[in-house]
């Protein structure tokens, strides 16, 4: 399986966007920490690993960790906002450590939203700066974007903006709005989109792209908002493959292994013919509405079908549609409630009286920012009493 996992290399961020799901922490990581969890997806047989943050690119090592997994033969990614992407010889520093592929998250095309959503001025030049300076050094480039009440309605244009003018760029991937953590959590009446605010926006945008040869995933949609589309679905994929993903959460989560990937259904799914590969709406965050889900009566084979014979993801093996349906069935009747077996758990980072200091240096910032930006803050992670110093 092409399974990715994330490590989560620090927690702050130079944006302070209104929608952060992972917003600082006092855990800090270091290559020592950074190390077992690289080892153990090797062991997993994963294919790749996804450096992400909090700001990644903020950690001093992150060319030395990312060195060692792609020494230990693993695919390396880095998911960010493009501030230190965009100087060239930090791209040339990042390709030269191995890093493969730079996901560069961009929300909207119209500086005055990105501004907005990123707490910061300036911000969508520098993004697409970095897009250009990634190229240069030979990274692969993708283009990320959250879903949010902000960019619902133009999603279309942030692709055809970006395809015009940055045509490296072949890979999109959407998020919509996880509201269930960090300041998305205490800020869901600003930032949560309704499914219909979006719906015609992203139909629109994934048809520019599929028309341009480009690729994409979507994920936090439920198949009945992605029109002809859904074999775009990461919750769908994973589904049909039978993928797992592993989160190292640089907090007091500490690691989460999702190998599930249905979340919320309506009443009216039971009789949905979508039913069995969709993930259904992403409601832990108590925002979204069930009541907006419309049951689907069309064949899902087909939806299978362009997943499992996708010509870019040749590894995986089952690529006829009997035999997936066989393996497909089995794997359902084997499925138990019990969460699987796992080893014990490698610690996520540590808790240090530095991180503590500037964890909370970095709250009473963001305090400022937040007033400043009519958003609020999350909840204070010391607080809670699960992240004190050892
Ligand atoms: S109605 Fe329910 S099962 Fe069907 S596509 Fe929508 S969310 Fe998925």
């Amino acid at each position: 399986m092409a399974n990715l996992g994330y490590i989560q290399v620090v927690r702050h961020c130079n944006h302070f966007c209104g929608f952060c799901s992972n917003p600082a922490t006092p855990y800090v990581h270091e290559l020592a920490t950074m190390r077992p969890l690289v080892d153990d997806f090797v062991r997993r047989g994963y294919y790749g690993v996804i450096l992400t943050g909090g700001e990644p690119t903020l950690h001093p090592d992150l060319p030395a960790i990312a060195r060692y997994a792609t020494d230990a033969g693993l695919h390396v990614r880095i998911i960010t906002n493009g501030t230190r992407l965009a100087d060239p010889a930090y791209a040339r520093a990042l390709a030269a450590a191995g890093v493969r592929l730079a996901h560069v998250s961009i929300y909207s095309v119209r500086p005055a939203v990105e501004a907005r959503l990123r707490g910061h001025d300036g911000t969508l030049a520098t993004a697409l700066a970095a897009l250009d300076s990634a190229h240069a050094a030979g990274l692969e480039v993708n283009v990320n974007c959250v879903i949010n009440r902000h960019n619902a309605d133009h999603l279309d244009q942030n692709v055809r903006y970006l395809t015009r003018h940055h045509p490296q760029v072949r890979h999109f991937v959407w998020n919509n709005l996880d509201p269930s953590m960090g300041r998305a959590e205490v800020n869901q009446a600003q930032f949560t989109p309704r499914l219909a605010d979006f719906e015609l926006s992203l139909e629109r945008a994934l048809r520019h792209l599929h028309k341009g040869g480009r690729t994409f995933r979507v994920e936090k949609v439920p198949l009945c908002y992605l029109g002809g589309f859904g074999w775009a679905s990461t919750e769908t994929r994973k589904i049909v493959k039978g993928e797992e993903r592993i989160v190292h959460f640089l907090d007091a989560k500490q690691t989460v292994r999702q190998t599930d990937w249905a979340h919320v259904y309506a009443d009216g799914c039971a009789a949905c013919t979508l039913r069995p590969i969709c993930g259904g709406l992403f409601d832990r965050g108590a925002a979204y509405d069930p009541a907006e889900l419309a049951p689907q009566f069309v064949d899902p084979d087909a939806i299978v079908r362009a997943i499992i014979e996708d010509p870019d993801d040749p590894a995986y093996p089952l690529r006829d549609l009997a035999a997936w349906k066989r393996a497909f069935a089995a794997r359902l009747a084997a499925a138990t409630d019990a969460a699987p077996a796992d080893d014990a758990p490698i610690p996520v980072g540590r808790l240090t009286e530095g991180g503590a200091r500037r964890y909370q240096a970095k709250r009473r910032h963001e305090a400022r920012l937040a007033e400043a930006r009519g958003v609020a803050q999350e909840p204070d992670a010391d607080a809670d009493g699960d992240a004190e110093p050892a």
